[in-house]
């Protein structure tokens, strides 16, 4: 018997090192038989730290279809984070890859380890704009009107993980 198949939004950012290509490589690990199918993938966009340091991020979010529970795609996230030289020095530093969890189906979880929806989705541009590319359903222009103030600009790149 096949495990059901969920739609997950993943928010992706760098801004160490090459941030782009850090990018476009979790994307093609996203792209995986083992963890799931990448559906729709935002444009890229370049945009200034907020509450974090360091060089501009590069980000994008990517709608997958995954058959891992929240937990095991988490922590699958979190090994590509690793396999990209994440390391933690301190608080919010730069980092060479950072991969969040934003939906996972409508799941609502409170963990220790997971939150569902991701606590700041709705706080932040780099994770709206892009996700009213892949999931305009799931983005107000209120939402959108919050985070207007927000120092973020999108690239003419293409974003194919192919
Ligand atoms: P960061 O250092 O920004 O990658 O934060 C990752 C931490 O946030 C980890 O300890 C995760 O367990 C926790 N976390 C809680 N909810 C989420 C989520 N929805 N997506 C990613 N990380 C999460």
């Amino acid at each position: 018997m096949h495990a059901p198949q969920v739609q997950a939004c993943v928010a992706l950012g760098a801004n160490l090192g090459d941030a782009l290509g850090a990018v476009r490589q979790a994307l093609r690990d996203l792209d995986n038989a083992a963890l799931g199918r990448v559906l729709r993938v935002s444009s890229f966009y370049r945009t200034a730290p907020l509450e974090a340091h360091g060089p501009h991020f590069i980000n994008a979010v990517a709608l997958i279809q995954t058959q891992h529970s929240p937990l095991a795609l988490l922590h699958a996230l979190q090994a590509l984070e690793h396999k990209a030289g994440r390391e933690r020095p301190y608080t919010n530093a730069p980092r060479t890859l950072d991969l969040d969890l934003i939906f996972y189906g409508d799941c609502e979880l409170s963990t220790p380890e997971l939150t569902l929806p991701h606590p700041r989705w709705q706080a932040r541009a780099f994770v709206l704009l892009p996700l009213s590319e892949v999931c305009p359903q799931r983005v107000s222009a209120d939402m959108l009107a919050c985070v207007a103030h927000q120092d973020i600009e999108r690239l003419s790149i293409a974003p194919s993980c192919k």
